[in-house]
């Protein structure tokens, strides 16, 4: 079987987390702390602050920008749910911008077409969450200048696009946006196991996403209310969680930040050589934007079914049925059972339901191989042609 996605683990990897064990620090050592300033470092941002998983970086993110009951948040409806359910967590109010059909990222135009709409109907949202789908940027200027002039906060969902950069600046620098938001999800770009990050120049933020990923708890008597009475004395501010990242985590994380350049070149050649063997194909292959350096977290396509005989499902069914791990990114947000309950119908975000009614993601990972690929299309290929 070709997954869609897989992880790359070399002896190395091994040793750092072995090292650990061996080691007097299972959790709350020095590896965190050490990979947090290692990824800041690469992407240009002043903090890092790890966590158990993106899903609750995302959480921290939205509760130390305020987001609360009254409040909206808006992200891009062609995401893993996680992107809009960190709102939800908040009690505050989701909604969506439709894609830009050739990026298939939220489109600037109907985000600027909404703002308006929303200014009118008093509705501004509070958080805007770009993400970074399969790995290539949202346009972070643009978007910028919007939430300055409607004046809402951003926070990059950034899962697919560590190691991705626009004008030569790393995603997670947060040149454009408050907070930016990585997954270490095994099939991400690296990986802790379960693992994420927020990345923020602001050291207030910074401070609050510390103190919400372990119980709201500070040790830091410049934080305290009180005057810290003893050696054993902390302070409970506010309702946080424990969603810490473990030393075992950090180190293979560590680990793996030696090869991130190397997997996204390995991914950015795969992408290029998909590029070259789809062409005569009746698809529309993904297309990055000048300036921009995707990540290749995913390798989408879109099939043209007005010029294909069988169907999305029978040309996905038949590729699953050949050992090749196809995969759909995404079924919209909005059309989730969960979603609908609060409202949400079909039709409201046209391209991006198009999108989820064309769209395949090839395999896509630094260890899958030339042959590999070209069996990919070989397949692709037949299938399509009936
Ligand atoms: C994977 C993913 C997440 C969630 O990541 P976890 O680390 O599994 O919590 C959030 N948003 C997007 C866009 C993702 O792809």
């Amino acid at each position: 079987m070709i997954p869609y996605g897989r992880q790359d683990i070399t002896e190395d990897d091994i040793q750092a987390v072995e090292q650990v064990l061996r080691s007097d620090w299972l959790t709350q050592g020095p590896m965190v702390p050490r990979f947090e300033q290692a990824v800041a470092d690469y992407c240009g941002a002043a903090h890092g602050v790890a966590v158990n998983s993106a899903t609750s970086a995302l959480h921290i993110a939205c509760l130390a920008l305020d987001v609360g009951p009254d409040d909206w948040v808006w992200t891009s409806p062609n995401t893993f749910v996680a992107s809009a359910n960190c709102a939800r967590y908040c009690g505050a109010h989701v909604d969506f911008v439709d894609i830009d059909p050739h990026t298939w990222n939220m489109s600037v135009a109907r985000l600027r077409e909404k703002l308006e709409q929303a200014r009118a109907a008093q509705r501004l949202p509070k958080v805007v969450i770009p993400v970074h789908f399969a790995g290539q940027p949202c346009d972070m200027p643009a978007i910028h200048q919007l939430a300055q002039e409607f004046g809402f906060r951003i926070i990059e969902d950034a899962s697919h696009a560590v190691g991705a950069s626009q004008e030569g600046v790393k995603v997670g620098a947060c040149a454009y946006s408050d907070i930016s938001v990585f997954s270490f999800h095994p099939v991400k770009i690296i990986t802790t196991a379960e693992g994420g990050m927020a990345l923020t120049n602001h050291p207030q933020l910074a401070e609050r996403m510390e103190r919400l990923r372990s119980h709201g708890i500070t040790r830091d008597p410049e934080q305290m209310q009180g005057e810290p009475i003893g050696p054993w004395y902390y302070e409970q501010l506010e309702l946080g969680s424990n969603y810490r990242m473990t030393d075992l985590q950090a180190a293979l994380g560590l680990s793996q930040l030696n090869r991130l350049d190397a997997f996204v070149s390995r991914r950015n050649a795969l992408a290029e050589h998909y590029e070259e063997l789809l062409s005569d194909l009746p698809i529309r292959r993904p297309r990055v934007t000048a300036g921009n350096r995707s990540a290749w977290h995913l390798y989408p396509i879109r099939l043209n079914l007005e010029a294909i005989s069988c169907s999305h499902r029978q040309i996905f069914e038949s590729l699953r049925e050949a050992g090749i791990g196809v995969n759909l990114h995404y079924m919209p947000v909005h059309l989730q059972p969960y979603y609908r309950n609060l409202g949400f119908q079909p039709g409201q975000y046209p391209e991006a339901e198009a999108h989820g009614r064309e769209a395949i993601s090839l395999p896509m990972y630094p260890g899958l191989s030339d042959e590999q690929q070209t069996e990919v299309i070989t397949h692709l290929t037949k299938v399509i042609s009936g």
